[in-house]
């Protein structure tokens, strides 16, 4: 685990990089990162407040949502955290809050920063995840990915007049199927 003990910061800064495998960061894994995350950065510390500045990268696979093709993504993490004791001492032996609104606090000396990647890697996840920007998806009636294939498939008519029409041809029709039977009965034990 990437772990920074504050005490073994020098004044003059302290560079970490370092792996988080997979395992470290998401137990049971429901992100396919490929790989470990990687994070270069740089920690300095002022007083007790420890500032990480640097990036962070990682490969993950995901979805397509228009084609559902994997494909893989990946992410580039610029690393800018601030780090406070969550208890901090001050001259006289009093101990107050460590009040940074913005700051991650810390315990026992320590700062961890597997959390703060972890929490990084999944705000970064995009929310509609494309294979390619002019990603074509797939046709809703042959399945065809359009990206890749043209298909001969017509868009279903949208327009309502013909939606009607159709539903009545369906009630009149002596070869119903079952179902369309049953809406038929229905309707007429509803007008009597
Ligand atoms: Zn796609
Ligand atoms: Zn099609």
């Amino acid at each position: 685990m990437l772990t920074v003990d504050v005490r073994q910061v020098p004044n003059c800064g302290l560079d970490v990089s370092g792996e988080y495998e997979r395992e470290a960061l998401w137990e049971g894994g429901s992100i396919a990162l490929r790989g470990p995350v990687r994070l270069d950065a740089r920690v300095v510390r002022s007083g007790p407040r420890v500032a990480v500045t640097g990036h962070a990268q990682a490969e993950v696979l995901l979805a397509c949502s228009l084609c559902l093709e994997q494909f893989r993504y990946a992410l580039e993490l610029p690393v800018s955290l601030v780090f406070m004791p969550s208890v901090v001492r001050v001259a006289g032996g009093k101990e107050t809050e460590g009040g940074d609104h913005d700051a991650v606090t810390y315990e026992g000396g320590e700062v961890m920063l597997g959390e703060e990647l972890r929490q990084m890697v999944l705000v970064a996840l995009p929310m509609k995840p494309l294979c390619r920007e002019d990603c074509g998806g797939i046709c809703p009636k042959c399945g065809r990915d359009l990206g890749r294939e043209e298909c001969s498939c017509r868009p279903e008519p949208a327009d309502p007049r013909l939606a009607v029409l159709g539903k009545l041809k369906a009630v009149r029709g002596k070869d119903l199927p079952p179902e369309n039977q049953g809406a038929e009965r229905r309707g007429e034990d509803g007008t009597t």
